[in-house]
Order: C-alpha cells, then structure tokens, then sequence
C-alpha cells in the first residue's frame, strides 16, 4: 500500500499549516518540493527530517517514471510547492495526471491512494477577506502576458462574475492600467480588491473602482512589491 499526498502548505506564515499536514509531511518516505530550498525552511521549522527531491514546473518525464517507480515500491510520498495548495498556478497537476493514468490498477485495488491533504491558498484566502457575494467566481490563474490578454480583459469587463487572478509585482501596474482602459465606462460598478502579502507582515488590501487604486499604487511605488491576488467584482 503506498500513498500520494498532495498537501498545501503556507502562504508566507510558517505557522499556517495544518496538524495533519505536519504529520503526513513527517511520515513520508520522501517530499517532493518545487524548491527543495524553500521547503527546508518550512521542514526545519517543524523539525521535520525526511529526504526531499525536486519537482517543479521543468522536470522531465523521467522524474515522473522515477516518481511512479516508488510508488510502486510502496512508499509513501508527499508533493508541496514554494506555496499554497499544489495544482493552483503551481506544478502538480500533471504529475497527479500521469499517476492516475499510470497507476489505474492500484488505484481500483486500494494499493495506491492518492489523497488531498488541504491546507491554504493564496485564492481561497483572499476571497475570505474581500467581502464580496462570490458564490460564483472565475480564477484565472496568471494572466497571460501576450497571446490572449486583451481578449481577457474584455471578457473582465463584461463578466457579471467575481474575477479572480494572480499577479506579479513586475506586473502589476500594467495590469491596474489595463484595468481602468478596460473598465472605463464601468468604473462605478466594478470595484477592485488588491490582496497583497496575505498572511505577512505587510499584508494589506486596497478596495476601491480601478482609477482609485491604480492611484493607490501609483502614489505608494514602495507598496509595489509581494505577491497579489485581484478580484473584479
Ligand atoms: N499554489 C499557490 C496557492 O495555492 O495560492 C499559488 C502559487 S502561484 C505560483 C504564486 C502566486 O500566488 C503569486 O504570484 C501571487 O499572485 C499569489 N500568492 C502567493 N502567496 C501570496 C500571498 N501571501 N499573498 C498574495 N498573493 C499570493
């Protein structure tokens, strides 16, 4: 019997993870990381001691093989990334793909368990503290740089559903900007909410209709750094 846990970790607070994340974590044969690095900082903090390997967005198909391989073997092996929940904007999926594909007869034997062990994510998060009714929201993932963009940016505009996205600090002035271009004639519906830093020391969010927090950070350049997330609504 061997299990695949895919299990999220912090979004900048070491001290947001589950109490059966930190079990699993400590019972596994090996943990695969996005940034070994990065994990270590979440495992010393633990006193977690198990034997890391990468996977990350890069690897090949014969780290899949070589993954698939000790599963087979039976053991026990758990995926995290940098941060959040493996799978959203973040590698895992496809990893998960190949051994659902690969590993079908286990799996409908009860050898093989692939099991969710949940823990935070930098999307569930915001909505949690953007006050918004979104029953009903579309995420985006990253917004795509060139092929494709301007079209989303319509489809924003007239989506009556909350939009939810990830962005980047190199990019997100850009993307405020193309917000108000795209939203002019609306400004007075849409309101946007800037989640940034969640769960760190600076975290804080800007509410207000696209020129206004355009202007926000316009003004404030040296908030111009972290990890955001935007909703439209
Ligand atoms: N898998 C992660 C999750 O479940 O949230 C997302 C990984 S994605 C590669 C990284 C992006 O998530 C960042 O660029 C940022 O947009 C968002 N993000 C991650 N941590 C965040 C935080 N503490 N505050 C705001 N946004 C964050």
């Amino acid at each position: 019997m061997s299990t695949f846990s895919v299990i999220g970790t912090p979004i900048g607070n070491l001290e947001d993870v589950t109490l059966r994340a930190l079990k699993v974590l400590a019972e596994s044969d090996l943990i695969l990381c996005e940034d070994t690095r990065m994990t270590k900082r979440l495992l010393d903090r633990h006193s977690i001691s198990v034997p890391t390997k990468s996977y990350h967005m890069h690897s090949t198909i014969s780290r899949i093989e070589e993954i698939i391989g000790l599963l087979k073997e039976g053991k026990n092996i758990s995926l995290v990334s940098d941060a959040g929940t493996p799978g959203i904007s973040d590698p895992g999926s496809e990893l998960v793909r190949h051994i659902r594909e690969d590993m079908k007869e286990e799996i409908s034997l009860g050898t093989l368990k692939i099991e969710a062990i949940p823990g935070p994510s930098a999307l569930t998060a915001a909505l949690s503290i953007a006050g918004i009714a979104c029953a009903d929201f579309t995420f985006l993932g990253f917004l795509p740089h060139k092929k494709g963009r301007e079209t989303l940016f319509k489809e924003i505009a007239i989506s009556d559903r909350a939009m939810v996205f990830y962005e980047s600090p190199h990019r997100i002035i850009k993307t405020l900007q193309s917000l108000v271009e795209h939203l002019q004639g609306d400004a007075s519906i849409k309101k946007i909410t800037v989640c940034r830093e969640l769960t760190k020391i600076f975290e804080e969010v800007v509410v207000g209709s696209p020129t206004e927090v355009k202007a926000y950070f316009d003004i404030h350049a040296d908030k111009v750094r972290g990890e955001f997330v935007v909703i439209v609504s």
